[in-house]
């Protein structure tokens, strides 16, 4: 029988039977709008007011400081469009990075045709935001700084809590797309002087289409998402209870797991990074320590990353590279362009991502079946003849 190994979950997450099970009610018996002053209302507001506070306490936020949304990709888009509209006449400059998710690359790029001026910071060969160019490209005129808190391909984490700082000294708005950090590795709004952080259930084992934008106390932003009054009036719209319900289950349980599980992954991520490394001609992509528990990226000179995620997806091992593929062409990825890999290097990576249900077994199994994956595919690569004869 065909084993099924699914190292992929950066992209996704399922949904945890605890957090489907709290969710269920939600969807058939507590099913009232929680806008209406009715009892069978009063069930969806409290449901929605325990996940708010749940939510909260992870991040170490206030209770009214937690907006939820329809995923990360909306937080990113209300964070940057809702300060860069409520302050601009302060200013209209925005400072992010160039391996920003493309949820916060094309919101930049938007506003961008809207008048505004965006600097785009270069990172390191490890994907780090350098703070002394960061600390040089504040200007009179900017108005906020998105670093996103741990990149999505590379896993890199970025030094938030002293870009924090840095934004608080200068009196600059800090947005951080936390969307792959929460759950993963403890955060502190309040310690990392964060002003806005995204997230989304989907990266944690809950519910796809559901997220969250942390918004300070006292940050000005606009809506962006018109109409009622819920949220506080800043995102309208009848509320997503059963998707709410099951974001604040899978967040308590990272959370209460976060320790345990993260030691773990870490674990089997190191022995996932020193089996591929040594097949000949490999390389390791994003930081060495500064790196997300789950995520392994490698590049395998002589060999296709397309080629390599096919021949694993023929085998049943689900694993992706890290080009985006746009309008039939496949890009190079431009985080991997970023960290200074040639066009070659980025077609020749791929992207491993373990967590809930990876095993030990499953490390070894990839370790072995890459090898010999690799190895037959250079084998048939011109280069690669030329080089070894
Ligand atoms: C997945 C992801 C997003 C987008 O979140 P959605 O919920 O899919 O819209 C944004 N940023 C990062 C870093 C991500 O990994």
């Amino acid at each position: 029988m065909k084993r099924e190994i699914y190292m992929d979950y950066a992209a996704t997450t399922f949904v945890k039977p605890e957090v489907l099970k709290e969710m269920m009610p939600y969807f058939t018996g507590y099913f009232g709008n929680p806008s209406s002053v009715y009892y069978i209302s009063r069930k969806t507001k409290m449901a929605i007011d325990k996940a708010r506070k749940c939510i909260s306490k992870v991040i170490n936020a206030n209770k009214d400081e937690i907006f939820f949304t329809s995923g990360g990709s909306e937080a990113d888009n209300w964070a940057i469009k809702g300060i860069a509209m409520a302050n601009e006449k302060r200013g209209k400059h925005i400072i992010t990075t160039e391996i920003e998710h493309h949820a916060v690359i094309n919101t930049c790029n938007y506003l961008e045709q809207h008048g505004f001026k965006i600097t785009y910071l270069p990172v390191d060969k490890f994907g780090m935001v350098n703070l002394q160019e960061l600390d040089e490209a504040i200007t009179e005129d900017t108005v906020l700084v998105s670093v996103m808190f741990a990149n999505n391909e590379i896993g890199t984490i970025e030094p938030i809590k002293e870009i924090g700082e840095l934004c608080k000294k200068k009196g600059v708005l800090f947005h951080t797309d936390a969307v792959q950090a929460v759950g993963n590795v403890p955060i502190d709004v309040q310690n990392m002087n964060i002003d806005l952080l995204s997230m989304a259930a989907h990266k944690f084992y809950g519910p796809k289409g559901m997220g969250a934008l942390y918004v300070k106390r006292g940050v000005k932003i606009d809506s962006l998402i018109h109409g009622g009054s819920q949220e506080r009036g800043r995102r309208a719209g009848t509320e997503n209870i059963a998707g709410i319900v099951g974001m604040g289950k899978a967040l308590e349980i990272a959370a209460q797991n976060m320790n345990k599980e993260s030691k773990r992954l870490i674990y089997l991520r190191d022995k996932l990074i020193d089996g591929l490394l040594n097949i000949p001609d490999t390389s390791l992509n994003g930081h060495e320590i500064n790196r997300l528990p789950g995520n392994v990226n490698v590049t395998f000179d002589f060999a296709d990353g397309e080629i390599i995620v096919m021949a694993l997806d023929d085998i049943g091992i689900c694993v992706s590279t890290g080009s985006a593929c746009s309008a039939g062409a496949i890009e190079p990825s431009h985080v991997l362009t970023a960290i200074g890999l040639s066009e070659n290097g980025a077609k020749s990576s791929i992207r491993l991502t373990l967590g809930a249900k990876t095993t030990e077994d499953d490390v070894d199994y990839v370790v072995k079946t890459l090898g010999d994956i690799v190895l037959k595919l250079r084998e048939n690569n011109k280069k690669w003849n030329e080089r070894m004869h």
